[in-house]
């Protein structure tokens, strides 16, 4: 009897490569440390500029674009003011480097919000920045695991925390609504940051900053590095109609 296709490539194992599939826990390859080599050409892109001064120059040219797509007629010329600005950043690392590692200069914990493209943001390209998101950015516990690893493993030397401008889980915080359990734990934080008469412009930048100052105390790691200077905790706010970001002081 004549085998079908899949008949054939499930008896040669093949049938999870045909379908573009590979398995969820491949093993712990890929865990030893980088070379020399390979770890300059994943820090090819990582500017001269102290970390947080380059984070603001890239939003500087987002900014530029950003109103340009705003002046823009359609969603093709919209699309193509950010390109050039994207192509601005004027660096790109090598994707078989990436490939097999990452050296970001800066993490950012952010809110999911689909508003907040960090890379367009701060006008970096790929392997550069490490991204922790959730909404309402709160440091949540795996969140908050993932930039030990981003300090202790990859040496991030900076942590932005940014709030953006319109937050729905600061305003959900802000509201009475019932709301599911796991969301009520998401806010839960949200709520520990306000104070008494913000509004919802103050009450996002409120928590932000409540973050960043929430990692050092839920976090030795952290805590650790920022104490000995090798790592600066920054709350910044996000305003998604002039695409600046603004540093929040401490
Ligand atoms: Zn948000």
């Amino acid at each position: 009897m004549a085998l079908s296709r899949r008949e054939l490539l499930e008896k040669a194992g093949l049938l999870g490569v045909a379908l573009g599939l590979s398995q969820c826990w491949p093993g712990l390859a890929g865990a030893s440390a980088i070379d020399l080599d390979l770890r300059a050409q994943l820090e090819q892109c990582k500017p001269r500029l102290q970390p947080l001064e380059a984070l603001m120059a890239g939003n500087q040219r987002f900014m530029a674009a950003w109103a340009a797509a705003g002046d823009a007629a359609s969603p093709e010329l919209r699309m193509q003011a950010l390109q050039l600005a994207y192509g601005e950043s004027g660096c790109e690392i090598d994707p078989k480097a990436l490939a097999q590692g990452q050296r970001p200069w800066s993490a950012v914990l952010t809110c999911a919000d689909s508003r907040v493209p960090l890379e367009w943001l701060f006008n970096t390209g790929d392997g550069e920045l490490f991204g922790v998101r959730s909404a309402g950015n709160t440091a949540f516990n795996e969140g908050v695991a993932s930039l030990e690893y981003a300090v202790a493993n990859l040496e991030v030397p900076l942590i932005v925390v940014l709030g953006h401008s319109g937050c729905g889980a600061v305003t959900a915080a802000m509201a009475e609504a019932t709301l599911t359990p796991l969301l009520e734990d998401l806010v839960t934080p949200i709520r520990a940051s306000f104070v008494a008469g913000n509004n919802l412009t103050e009450a996002i930048k409120v928590n932000a900053c409540y973050a960043a100052a929430q990692l050092p105390k839920r976090s030795e790691l952290l805590q650790r590095a920022q104490a000995s200077g090798k790592l600066k905790i920054q709350p910044a706010y996000f305003d998604i109609n002039s695409g600046q970001v603004s540093l929040l002081l401490v």
